[in-house]
């Protein structure tokens, strides 16, 4: 796994090289969502972000948000309506979502074979896939070892 600075930096030698810029509220916003335990929601980043810098309001989450997902930094999870940062955000990827439902702790899987499979088979029906989210909502290791009992559905707080 690669270490937190390493990330950073290699996200920012990513933006250099494409062009894009990485600004100082960016790159807080990515280290913020790389840091987490789990994944985090756009409020819980703007209570964070607000703390260093009082000018910070939703849009200004939100635009820095756009652009770290444009860039492949992070992916947004469509059933929390949280964002998690990508570990190998280098080369564009079909992902899967393993989304702990107790901690938030998000796993990604890299099985291209299946979102090629599902393109394929959008396609022979005539459909254009724009987006693909495939997210497994479930238990993970650590939680289920911690509880010993049977998965817990709890609600998302
Ligand atoms: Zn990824
Ligand atoms: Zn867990």
């Amino acid at each position: 796994m690669t270490d937190f600075c390493d990330m950073i930096r290699q996200a920012e030698r990513q933006c250099q090289q494409r062009g894009a810029r990485f600004t100082p509220i960016r790159r807080r916003v990515l280290e913020m969502i790389a840091d987490a335990p789990g994944s985090l929601k756009a409020y819980e980043l703007l209570d964070r972000l607000a703390t260093e810098h009082a000018a910070a309001r939703p849009p200004t989450v939100y635009r820095a948000l756009e652009f770290l997902i444009d860039q492949g930094l992070v992916h947004r999870i469509e059933s929390l309506n949280a964002y998690v940062a990508c570990p190998c955000p280098e080369h564009a990827h079909g992902f899967q979502l393993l989304i702990c439902r107790l901690c938030r702790r998000v796993e990604e899987l890299h099985l291209d074979e299946i979102n090629d499979h599902l393109t394929r088979r959008a396609r022979e029906r005539g459909f254009v896939v724009q987006r693909q989210t495939i997210e497994l909502l479930g238990q993970c290791d650590a939680c289920r070892q911690a509880s010993k009992r049977p998965a817990l559905y709890a609600e998302f707080p």
